[in-house]
């Protein structure tokens, strides 16, 4: 099972700045001596596995003998064969490094730090997929992002990828967290259109939204009546 280990990413000083919602004429180097003190934290490691769907169900799908019971999973699967299941962490020295810091905002900034690093490396992962495995375009959806696909799901989802502790020190807990906490999981799969589980999800405010809401594409989904 590929574990990517050597994913070296420079921290985006610029996604930073815009997720925090900071002008660029105001003084920004607070934000960056925090960028600057993260750099060194982050500990990139990713662990995925290339797999085949074997039934398609009518709401869901099963791989190597798991279901992922899920509508809009099963539709976004509507075409594909091969999925690649994952899990990314960007290791603890940044958890650490919040539980120590007392200053609110400061906190605020190095958790927003810590998810941008987090997104790159979810976006290293799926310019190697789509290099490795000649793959136009993709898509990814995770467990608990939408009520439409639970976080229960984790467990099929981890038990999918074997010992994902060993592998790159991710756990999943009884209450199915992730720890570290900045981890993500989820499933990859080849697509011919631009999907977000944002889209399908009318929370208002959320910074780590990645396209708008759409109640006409919910509707197609069957998740909004
Ligand atoms: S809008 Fe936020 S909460 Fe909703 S799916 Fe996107 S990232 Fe998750």
């Amino acid at each position: 099972m590929p574990i990517l280990e050597n994913i070296q990413i420079k921290l985006d000083f610029e996604a930073v700045r815009r997720r925090l919602h900071l002008k660029r004429d105001r003084d920004l180097n607070s934000v960056q001596d925090l960028v600057d003190t993260a750099q060194p934290l982050v500990e990139a490691r990713v662990l995925y596995k290339v797999s085949y769907i074997e039934e398609k169900l009518d709401d869901g799908v099963v791989v190597e003998g798991l279901q992922f019971i899920s509508n809009v999973l099963r539709k976004n699967l509507e075409h594909a064969e091969r999925v690649f299941p994952f899990v990314i962490t960007i290791g603890k020295k940044i958890g650490e490094k919040l539980d120590t810091c007392n200053d609110l905002l400061e906190k605020f900034y190095l958790d927003t730090i810590g998810n941008v690093a987090l997104n790159q490396v979810r976006l290293a992962l799926k310019g190697h997929l789509k290099q490795q495995y000649a793959i136009e375009k993709t898509a990814f959806m995770a467990p608990g992002s939408l009520p439409n696909w639970p976080i229960e799901q984790q467990k099929p989802l981890f038990r999918l990828l074997g010992d994902v502790q060993a592998s790159i020190g991710v756990e999943l807990t009884d209450s199915l967290l992730m720890l570290p906490a900045k981890s993500v999981s989820g499933i990859y799969f080849p697509t011919e259109t631009s999907f977000f589980s944002c889209q399908l999800c009318p929370r208002e405010r959320c910074d780590s939204r990645k396209a708008k809401y759409s109640l006409k594409l919910a509707e197609a989904y069957g998740i909004k009546k």
